[in-house]
């Protein structure tokens, strides 16, 4: 289950639950739109894969046991443990190749 961290591990942006600004990696390294397209290049640091979108958890319980009701949103903030320079030299290497070819 996905554990919809609560911010970008890059600018410490709010990334709330309902946030349409939220892009993950296949590992849920969890940034905002803007750093994802801007200072990432859609290249995750930590893994080197492509960001989608976070899917939105609904807020109601929709079917039994389900929704933020019952599964709330991870309060832990991440931050990246790279510099500007070094995600901007991660991200060089890589950027180039598509998601779907790294
Ligand atoms: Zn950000
Ligand atoms: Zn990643």
């Amino acid at each position: 289950m996905l554990e919809l961290r609560p911010n970008c591990e890059c600018c410490d942006k709010d990334l709330p639950p309902d946030s349409t600004e939220a892009y993950i990696c296949s590992y849920e390294c969890t940034f905002c739109h803007d750093c994802v397209e801007q200072r990432l290049s859609n290249v995750c640091p930590n893994c080197g894969g492509g960001f989608s979108p976070r899917p939105i958890r609904p807020v109601k319980g929709y079917r039994e046991g389900v929704g933020l009701e019952h599964q709330p949103a991870s309060s832990l903030r991440v931050h990246t443990a790279y510099s500007d320079a070094e995600l901007s030299e991660f991200s060089a290497l890589i950027k180039a190749t598509e998601p779907s070819k790294r």
